[in-house]
């Protein structure tokens, strides 16, 4: 029997990583010791008891994870994508909720951080990007996923100014925990032209979560629906205009898919250390496994595969930090690497034989964690769709 910690030995070798500056090499080398230090002891047990870890995003808010790629002047980091994304990808490897729960955070500021006026951003964006406040991201509905222009819930203008809105929003990661939400709301019948996007307090008069989901993965995360009852909002809440919400969405999701990329680079890195480790130690007909060639090759091609994926998101991050498009790279990042997390994870079991298919060892978490990475966020058929539609284009 392998010693369970043996994984561990090789979590502490770090990925093989090219990083623009010194300074990034500090920063990521930081968000290494912040996950395995702080986040990957803690994992396990959190998640098996799906409890939500708050502190822990306080945490990594003083340290500046939760604004790192916002413009200094704005409240944030200041650093590129292409570092915040491998810091991403060292906190989602040892804890995926965690790396989830940044990484829509980040998304979840986009929106004011781009699109909010002078005056918005003053009032609002230094305390969402210090950390100390938790964001929510509520664009889905029941009723209305990967179509978010089928949604329903209303934002009405009110008599006295503002708006007042009622509807359910489904799926929101940080649903009851958040202290803010991005919403998107209908505030005209035109399907794509009548949503519009707001900040909103997460303890608004009216705005009640259902409890959470009961999920296969990233059981440390909360997903609930939250019900608004004619929530009332100020006029000064509505972010970038009016009928301007759906594109505003969307962009934030093409940024927020780099973010998924990141955490499941970082899921299928873990995966094939736990891997490696094992293959290395346990033996039959009298050698250790990785040495049977049937297995090398299996190990191999989940190298090959998380190499693959963490070029294909870079890539993008580069394209995004130089100012370029990066919409359909985005979504190829999304694709290509959550699909190589639930492969190399389903391959991690199988190197494991047996105890693959325990909870003595992260494999079987990797593997149910991996899954939902195809889900949200854009399910990868959603991807394919986005990538096409471009092709089409020309
Ligand atoms: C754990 C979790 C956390 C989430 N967090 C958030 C969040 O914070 N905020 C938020 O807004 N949402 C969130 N979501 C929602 C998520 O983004 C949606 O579940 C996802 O977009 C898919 O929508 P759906 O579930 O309604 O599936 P559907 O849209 O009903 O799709 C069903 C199936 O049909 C396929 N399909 C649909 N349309 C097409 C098409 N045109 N061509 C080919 N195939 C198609 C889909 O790929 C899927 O396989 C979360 C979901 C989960 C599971």
């Amino acid at each position: 029997m392998v010693p369970w910690y043996c994984f561990w030995y090789f979590r502490d070798m770090p990925a093989d990583r090219t990083l623009p500056t010194p300074e990034a090499e500090e920063i990521v080398a930081l968000a290494r010791d912040v996950a395995q230090g702080e986040l990957a002891p803690k994992a396990a047990k959190a998640e098996a008891d799906a409890e939500f870890p708050r502190e822990t995003f306080r945490e990594l808010g003083r340290l500046g994870f939760l604004g790192m790629p916002y413009d200094e002047e704005l409240g944030g980091g200041g650093q590129p994508y292409e570092v915040y994304l491998q810091c991403l990808e060292e906190l989602g490897g040892a804890w995926a909720s965690v790396g989830v729960g940044v990484s829509v955070h980040v998304m979840a500021c986009y929106p004011l951080a781009s699109r909010g006026t002078a005056a918005q951003r003053e009032k609002w964006l230094p305390e969402l990007l210090a950390g100390e406040l938790l964001g929510g991201y509520c664009l889905s509905e029941a009723d209305a996923g990967s179509d978010p222009s089928a949604m329903r819930t209303r934002a009405a203008r009110s008599a006295d100014g503002g708006f007042a809105v009622t509807g359910s929003k489904a799926w929101v990661t940080h649903g009851g925990d958040a202290d803010f939400y991005t919403l998107f709301a209908r505030t005209s019948d035109e399907r794509s032209k009548g949503i519009s996007c707001f900040l909103t307090p997460g303890q608004a008069e009216g705005l009640t979560p259902a409890p959470p989901e009961h999920k296969m993965g990233l059981t440390g995360s909360t997903t609930a629906t939250l019900d608004w009852d004619g929530v009332r909002l100020e006029e000064d809440r509505l972010i970038g205009g009016e009928g301007a919400g759906l594109s505003i969405a969307l962009q934030a999701l093409d940024s927020g898919r780099l973010g998924i990329a990141a955490v499941a680079v970082g899921l299928a890195q873990a995966a094939l250390d736990c891997a490696v480790a094992y293959a290395r130690e346990r033996q039959t007909f009298g050698k250790p496994v990785i040495e049977h060639q049937g297995l090398g090759f299996l190990l191999a091609d989940m190298a090959a595969a998380v190499e693959s994926a963490r070029a294909t998101m870079l890539e993008a991050a580069r394209r995004r930090d130089r100012g370029l498009p990066f919409g359909r790279q985005a979504s190829i990042a999304k694709l290509v690497a959550t699909d190589a997390a639930m492969q190399v994870s389903t391959d991690a079991v199988q190197v494991l034989g047996g105890y693959g298919y325990t909870k003595d060892f992260p494999a079987e978490r990797y593997m149910r964690e991996a899954k939902v990475m195809q889900i949200f966020e854009g399910t990868n058929q959603i991807q394919r769709m986005v990538i096409a539609r471009g092709l089409a284009r020309g």
